[in-house]
């Protein structure tokens, strides 16, 4: 099937001044357009063609990977924001959240640390494991918990194009403002499926 690009669920200036529309248009519009348009070339007349992303994540390896991976990322980056926030962790998070961390400010810290720390272009992951227990995970380039059995639940994207139009080297100052633009009842939504 053809990859296509998915609506943002906002207006492209609704996130200012946390992300900027310039940072949308580039971001979204040109990088995340981009990954889909590379796989859709790589994978035309392929029998790749017949599977979904996630199935094309998890069997594909190299330039088709990188892009997939990056269509597929981008995606779940864009949809957990709303414009001003929205809700908060529901009970049965929170309690995982403690439970791992002591608190939702600790696991915040845990998370930008993790997030600033993160070497190069890649992407800071909050995942729950097989055994249902929350992570703090890092990965390079586009490297993605599918892969590893781990279930994704909030990402904060730490290459360059993310932040670099907004913020320049300021990296822990876009991590900090991007929590005030979560959507929470998008996040305890997949921290229930
Ligand atoms: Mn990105």
């Amino acid at each position: 099937m053809t990859i296509e690009l998915p609506k943002l669920p906002y207006e492209h200036n609704a996130l200012e001044p946390i992300i900027s529309q310039k940072t949308i248009e580039f971001h979204y519009g040109k990088h995340h357009q981009a990954y889909v348009n590379n796989l859709n070339n790589l994978i035309k007349g392929t029998d790749l063609e017949k599977k979904d992303l996630v199935e094309i994540i998890k069997t594909s390896e190299g330039g088709v990977f990188n892009n997939a991976a990056q269509v597929w990322n981008h995606t779940f980056y864009f949809y957990q924001f709303i414009p001003g926030g929205k809700g908060q962790p529901s009970e049965d998070f929170l309690n995982a959240i403690e439970k791992q961390w002591g608190s939702l400010e600790d696991f915040k810290k845990e998370f930008n640390t993790a997030s600033a720390t993160l070497f190069g272009s890649g992407w800071a992951w909050l995942v729950k494991n097989k055994e249902g227990k929350l992570e703090i995970t890092k990965e390079s380039n586009a490297g993605t918990p599918l892969t590893k059995g781990l279930r994704p639940i909030l990402t904060f994207d730490v290459w360059e194009h993310a932040y670099y139009i907004d913020y320049q080297n300021r990296r822990p100052d876009y991590l900090n403002a991007l929590w005030s633009i979560i959507n929470w009842d998008e996040i305890n939504k997949r921290f229930a499926e």
